[in-house]
């Protein structure tokens, strides 16, 4: 299950909040008059998926695969490139990745250096791209009506860039900005750092993101003229050949196919043979070593990887899935299982990592408690221990049946995936498989053959891997740094006596094969459609401790549900100690239970215990056959669980650590978690909840026990393939167990209030981070308290400035590589919140802000009828696009029941409203609410200011050193100074400003209603 996740390698374009390999060899026949060379039709699918696919190959090699879905509300496109960083120059590293910024920044036909962010944004789309070693992806979603416009804006990225000078020299800082912000993040740090020491010849060793020192002041400084480079990139490997092509819209496969024939024929094919490295990465010299990392953050950790041949022609027997699944196992007699009771690790994940074309990884990591770090070669003992027990054993058929099985199962009743994620994944998946199996060969598993098996376990042995241990205790020994990332590192030779004694470990009866799986789903029976249709959720169950909410599903026709219940509890967030000891207690009862939860985990249910202020949420999702199951032995575990005390120490650990890392986080972060702890009415800092650290002992989480359930009150809601029946008595076991406990009933109705600010309020709270190079800036402008009409105006303002907030703060102003603008509805409170991330000084960003909502009001006026009817249809497209999977709408309404306002049909209420705004009521609210000087105004500023001494400061030097004039603003200084007073901490703000009311509920919660 928990299968080794790929660290996060790739290089986005934006970090919107939003956020992923061998070429099909093709007959070339001569000249052909004919625009397609193939037709492939019937691709397979899950018979569940009611959209029509289409395979073509277009005259230059081009492969695509066109998509009709006649319900869709949005279509979306993907096109990847089957190169990537690997094949970036040496002394330009980072270019594959910097030429996919900036194809974004205009083409011949299309020069505006914004036209296709512009138009996708105007039409309620949103499009990203990313890099890594062999690929470069590019996509886009947009409102249905207007794919063969953005398709054609799209097409001309491969067509006719222009790549322009001015582009080049401003889009160069934000790929720098990029890489500065993942300076602190550990994995990149230990990713990079396994490359660097690796074969310093290999392409796998290149430094893909790039930053200003690789792409600018070095090629300068050499005489390389950075923006040729770009264009000779494009023009040496950007062939039609190589792409593969993805296109959903909602118009018939022939149109579908004409717009493909249409757009990218016209790309041309320069016959590129897709790269392939038969060396592996690792010299054998570079083998059996063990790497020394410290990391930014308190963290601890043991990797293994171990290089192997390219295994991906054996996709459909999987061998790499079948050992990761039994060595990621966390079932009983599982390798986690035994280390768990050792108390040496709490997580473990393995599995296979894809390397590229011709080669491959098979990767091992655990984190490691204080105990494990004194025991690393031990347990490397024990993993050999795993590895030579599954060698003894020999490949099980049983076992790869049963995976067999549960992947037929989630690919027979698959959910609808979002066509933007879906086209992006395919396109990538285009390069792999063969177009007929694009759909299947990435889940099914269909060829046993345990010689596979059997050859890929021969790889994974001490005289093949690498190790790499992180922990801040190497600072003592760490002699060498590495110069892109700063990362402070000794490397050395393991010994032969260790690789001899870890090839020989003998097998104990610690660990074992895991049992057959009881919890795979055996009824797949859909309900008959309910007497009386109902299209929102209802309340059918209502008691002196409980309310229950429930819809049958009706959309989906898929075995599956989802229940949560909410067990408000008014001891979870008393004080700062309730507050860690709940989140310990919560651990330990996650920890305690997942060995059995697992199990059912494999076979396609999920759970969750979450912790808030009001108390613990839990959700139980996945096929309904077992839910109620699942339910009750989590709840029945619940009220009966006895902590463990050595347990308790490793966990109390962790979390210690936790609140510690907060400080080394991401400025955005720190500043999205300030924005809490000022305005929320209650709301405990980390240091608040590190000082009651020392009062967490054993007997108080041993105390809390009974206390946590002894006065509850739940909330409920059960939605999907589910009687109403089996709701209320998936309810009635919640509350039978709680009865058995609880003495009395809170009032727990309520939520927590936000911080009111008082017109005309500007404000601002400074705080300092001594990790990351960069600064940041929030301004948050609080508008008004949840009412249809004022969302709409925010949401529509939001909605227009979104793009040129990008466009202008980033592209063109180029303050750094995060930037955007979000409708933050806290408790029924609502507001506009614009954030910069920057190397510049948070006042200054601040100041820009300001000009740039200053300079929108005449971007505002401006607009055309037409243009303002555009930007509201793109945001009803966006607000009616309907969830595609069962979990997306039951989270949709559970939000709803969770805030306590039931707004069910929120979106078709607040669209219907929508069409009925004009523009001068949008800027009567925006001069009012949002620019300075209106009367209505109230601001919040969050400052976090970098005090690590900033290298390469873009306006300090250029290449030769000369001073670099600041860039001129876009747009012109607000006309009001910025003057603001100073928050001095929460409390202070809390004592001068009120608290804003609740939110209404928008429908009646006391009547039950019956006959459903
Ligand atoms: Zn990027």
């Amino acid at each position: 299950m928990r299968i080794f996740l790929r660290i996060v390698r790739n290089f986005v374009l934006s970090a919107s909040p939003y956020i992923p390999r061998r070429s099909i060899t093709m007959v070339n026949t001569a000249a052909p008059p004919n625009p397609i060379k193939r037709v492939i039709e019937n691709i397979p699918k899950s018979p569940q998926d009611n959209r029509a696919y289409r395979g073509i190959i277009l005259a230059n090699d081009l492969k695509a695969i066109v998509i009709s879905d006649p319900a869709a509300e949005k279509a979306a496109a993907a096109l990847d490139v089957n190169i990537g960083c690997m094949c970036d120059p040496w002394k330009l590293q980072g270019l594959a990745h910097f030429l996919e910024h900036m194809l974004f920044m205009g083409t011949k036909k299309f020069p505006e250096e914004n036209a296709f962010e512009k138009y996708v944004s105007e039409h309620g789309g949103q499009y990203n791209a990313y890099t890594c070693e062999e690929h470069t992806n590019y996509h886009f979603d947009v409102a249905a009506d207007y794919l063969e416009t953005s398709l054609d804006r799209f097409a001309q990225f491969f067509i006719s860039p222009l790549l322009t000078e001015s582009g080049t020299e401003r889009e160069v800082n934000a790929v720098n900005s990029e890489h500065e912000n993942n300076l602190t993040s550990d994995s990149r740090r230990l990713d990079h750092l396994s490359r660097v020491t690796g074969d310093p010849k290999h392409d796998f060793n290149k430094f893909g993101t790039g930053n200003k020192d690789t792409l600018w002041f070095n090629p300068q400084k050499e005489g390389v003229a950075v923006r040729e480079e770009l264009l000779k990139f494009h023009q040496a490997y950007y062939s039609s050949n190589i792409m593969s092509l993805v296109v959903v819209g909602k118009e018939s496969l022939d149109i579908l196919t004409d717009m493909v024939v249409n757009m990218f024929s016209e790309v041309p094919n320069k016959n590129v043979t897709v790269p392939h490295w038969e060396r592996p990465p690792f010299a054998p010299e570079q083998l059996q070593t063990q790497l020394k990392m410290v990391p930014v953050k308190d963290v601890r950790s043991l990797n293994i990887v171990w290089p192997t041949p390219d295994f991906h022609p054996f996709y459909k027997t999987k061998p790499g899935h079948y050992i990761g699944g039994l060595v990621g196992h966390e079932g009983p007699g599982s390798l986690l299982s035994a280390l768990k009771l050792k108390g040496w690790s709490n997580t473990l994940h393995a599995g296979e990592d894809d390397g590229a074309n011709g080669f491959q990884f098979f990767m091992l990591g655990v984190d490691l408690t204080e105990d494990g770090l004194a025991h690393t070669d031990e347990i490397i003992k024990m993993v050999y221990e795993y590895l030579n027990m599954l060698r003894a054993a020999g490949p099980q058929e049983r076992i790869w049946a049963e995976e067999q099985q549960i992947q037929e199962i989630k690919f027979r009743f698959r959910d609808k995936e979002k066509p933007l994620g879906y086209a992006r994944a395919l396109a990538a998946g285009m390069q792999k498989y063969p177009i007929e199996e694009v759909i299947t060969g990435p889940v099914l598993v269909s060829e046993y053959r345990p010689e596979v098996i059997t050859d890929l376990l021969k790889y994974l042995v001490p005289e093949n891997m690498r190790v790499a241990i992180l922990s801040q205790q190497f600072k003592e020994i760490a002699g060498e740094k590495e110069p892109i990332y700063g990362i402070d590192y000794c490397l050395e030779k393991i010994s032969k006596e260790k690789i001899e004694t870890w090839r020989n470990v003998a097998v104990t009866d610690e660990i074992a094969l895991p049992p057959p799986n009881d919890f795979i789903p055996q009824h797949f029976d859909i309900l008959p459609p309910p007497t009386a249709i109902h299209r929102l959720p209802l309340l059918i169950r209502k008691t002196d401790m409980s309310r229950l909410w429930y819809l049958q599903d009706i959309e989906h026709k898929l075995p599956k549900a989802c229940a949560f219940f909410e067990l408000c509890s008014p001891a979870v967030y008393k004080d700062p100690l309730h507050a860690n000891l709940t989140h310990v207690y919560v651990e330990l009862f996650k920890d305690h239970i997942n060995e059995m939860v697992y199990m059912a985990e494999l076979a396609g249910m999920k759970y969750t215990v979450e912790q808030s202020k009001y108390g613990l949420t839990l959700l139980v999702r996945g096929y309904d056959d077992k839910i109620d199951v699942l339910l009750n032995m989590l709840v029945e575990k619940l009220m009966h669980f006895k902590p463990d005390p050595k347990r308790f120490e490793v966990l109390k650990e962790v979390y210690g650590r936790q609140l510690k890392n907060f400080f080394a986080s991401e400025p955005n972060r720190q500043s999205m978690w300030y924005f809490n702890v000022l305005m929320s009415e209650l709301c405990f800092t980390k240091e608040e909840l590190m000082g009651a650290m020392d009062a967490l002992t054993f007997d108080t989480v041993v105390e809390l026990g009974p206390k946590l359930f002894a006065e509850t009150y739940v909330e409920g809601f059960v939605y999907g393939n589910v009687s109403r029946k089996k709701a209320e008595l998936m309810m009635d076991q919640v509350e039978t167990a709680l009865r058995s406990i609880a003495t009395k009933t809170p009032d727990a109705h309520n939520r927590l209030r936000l911080v009111q600010l008082r017109e005309g309020s500007s404000l601002v709270y400074h705080r300092e981070n001594d990790v990351h190079k960069s600064s940041c800036v929030t301004n948050y402008y609080q508008t008004a308290c949840e009412d249809s009409r004022m969302n709409m105006l925010l949401e529509l303002f939001e909605q227009i400035i979104n793009e040129p907030c990008f466009d202008i703060l980033r592209t063109k102003e180029q303050l750094g590589y995060i930037v955007f603008s979000s409708v933050k509805n806290v408790s029924g409170v609502l507001g506009l919140q614009i954030l910069v991330q920057s190397d510049r000084n948070p006042s200054h960003c601040d100041q820009r802000i300001e000009s740039f909502l200053q300079e929108m009001e005449k971007f505002l006026e401006n607009l055309t009828e037409n243009e303002f009817q555009t930007h509201i249809e793109a945001l009803a497209v966006k607000r009616l696009e309907k969830p595609k999977t069962i979990m997306q709408q039951a989270s949709k309404y559970w939000n709803e029941i969770y805030v306590r306002q039931y707004n069910f049909d929120r979106d078709n209420l607040e669209v219907a409203i929508l069409r009925t705004l004009t523009k001068t009521d949008l800027l009567n609210f925006v001069k009012d609410y949002l620019l300075q000087n209106g009367s209505q105004r109230k601001k919040l500023s969050i400052h976090i200011t970098s005090t690590v001494p900033a290298k390469n400061a873009r306006k300090k030097r250029s290449a030769d050193g000369d001073e670099v004039k600041e860039d001129k603003p876009t747009v012109d200084p607000a006309p009001v100074t910025l003057t603001a007073d100073k928050v001095d901490s929460p409390q202070t703000l809390k004592s001068k400003m009120g608290l804003a009311p609740l939110p209404p509920k928008y429908t009646d919660v006391d009547t039950v209603v019956t006959g459903y």
